[in-house]
């Protein structure tokens, strides 16, 4: 999506800004992250949305205490 095309309707209406909202505001929503900062990217046209934690610290933490997805025992969960 960074790359300006969505990946949904494939417009390129897609624009990006940089903690649009406030920081409490951010924080409800994803409150485990406890995350301050986060990099949006909107499609104007259908309404998709990502958004990317901005903050190198934030991703190197959740990195260290998180379980990687290709390395989770896939047989826990069927
Ligand atoms: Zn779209």
């Amino acid at each position: 999506m960074k790359s300006g095309k969505c990946p949904k309707c494939g417009s390129e209406n897609v624009y990006f800004k940089e903690n649009p909202f406030p920081i409490e505001e951010a924080r409800i929503r994803l409150s485990p992250l406890n995350t301050s900062s986060f990099d949006y990217c909107v499609c104007v046209d259908c309404g998709y949305m990502e958004y990317y934690i901005s903050n190198p610290k934030k991703l190197n933490k959740i990195e260290k205490q998180w379980e990687k997805v290709s390395e989770i025992d896939q047989s826990r969960y069927i």
